[in-house]
């Protein structure tokens, strides 16, 4: 690695102490340097997308062939939830079918794409905000195989997933998912997964292609403050009104987006794919975010 952009890296970072600097080092060694990489944020929605070719499977498959091929994948998924925070360092992860009530098919899917221990170990190294575990029991749960499934359809780009510690608030996931800028660019796609707008509690069956007045509310004022950069409201979601309560009952759905928007830089461009809502109580709405 040109000693440039290490130092480039670097200023990205706070302060690290000698030993975090020998292991960024060491990552360096296995991951060469790359031009700053994308973030995607996307919207899952039914598990059944990973078998289906549908107009969001189809996105899909039409994101992955627009990205620059990443060196490894670091996934924050919404089905992932611990007390404390946790990244799986297993060389070989599993496929979790992660959900029930579903076609035998589905229960079928492998996707064994190859784990990163380099990538946990540097991903444990550079968040120092907390501790982060090292899990060797989870895999690749349905958050991440059901898109990645189209995006990367080879499996053969190595992924990791970080857990989303359910006892911290919205500040805390968007303050931790700067830490792992430098990942960026060191050839590693950051992706979260879950949904902006998901209360399961509501889904409307007789509407499979439209949503609430409240969803369609929230998905076009949630767009609006990415476009805005105005991360503040998207953190205070809580206090932004009915719509927004009704759109994000629990956290674990939306909490990925703010990992996304976290590691923002100024001037970089955002678009949105799957830029619908679904069954009432959902938006598959998806956010890229790109260097200029
Ligand atoms: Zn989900």
């Amino acid at each position: 690695m040109k000693r440039g952009d290490f130092l480039k890296i670097l200023a990205t970072l706070p302060l690290l102490s000698h030993m975090e600097l020998q292991s960024l080092h060491k990552f360096a060694a296995t991951l060469s340097a790359t031009d700053t990489m994308p973030l995607v944020f996307f919207g899952h929605g039914s598990p059944m997308n990973a078998l289906e070719q549908n107009e969001f499977s189809s996105q899909w498959q039409q994101t992955g062939k627009s990205l620059p091929r990443p060196q490894a994948i670091l996934c924050i998924s919404a089905h992932w939830e611990t007390k404390g925070t946790f990244v799986t360092t297993m060389k070989n992860p599993p496929t979790i079918h992660d959900f029930g009530g579903f076609p035998d098919a589905l229960f079928q899917v492998q996707y064994p794409a190859p784990g990163s221990p380099e990538l946990a170990h540097t991903t444990q190294e550079i968040i120092t905000a907390t501790e982060v575990f090292a899990d060797e029991k989870w895999g690749l749960d349905h958050g991440t195989w059901s898109v990645l499934k189209h995006v990367y359809p080879n499996a053969d780009i190595p992924v990791v997933q970080l857990s989303l510690d359910y006892t911290k608030g919205p500040e805390y996931h968007y303050a931790l998912a700067k830490e792992l800028s430098a990942l960026r660019n060191k050839g590693v796609l950051i992706i979260g997964s879950g949904n902006m707008v998901h209360n399961l509690g509501r889904i409307d069956w007789q509407h499979p292609d439209t949503g609430y007045e409240w969803a369609n509310e929230a998905n076009e004022t949630f767009k609006k403050w990415i476009l805005d950069d105005n991360h503040q409201a998207l953190i205070d979601y809580k206090k932004q009104g009915t719509p927004f309560l009704l759109s994000v009952p629990t956290p674990e759905h939306y909490l990925p987006l703010l990992y996304i928007l976290g590691l923002k830089q100024k001037n970089e461009r955002i678009s949105f794919f799957n830029d619908k809502t679904v069954m009432g109580s959902l938006s598959m709405t998806s956010v890229k975010i790109e260097k200029i």
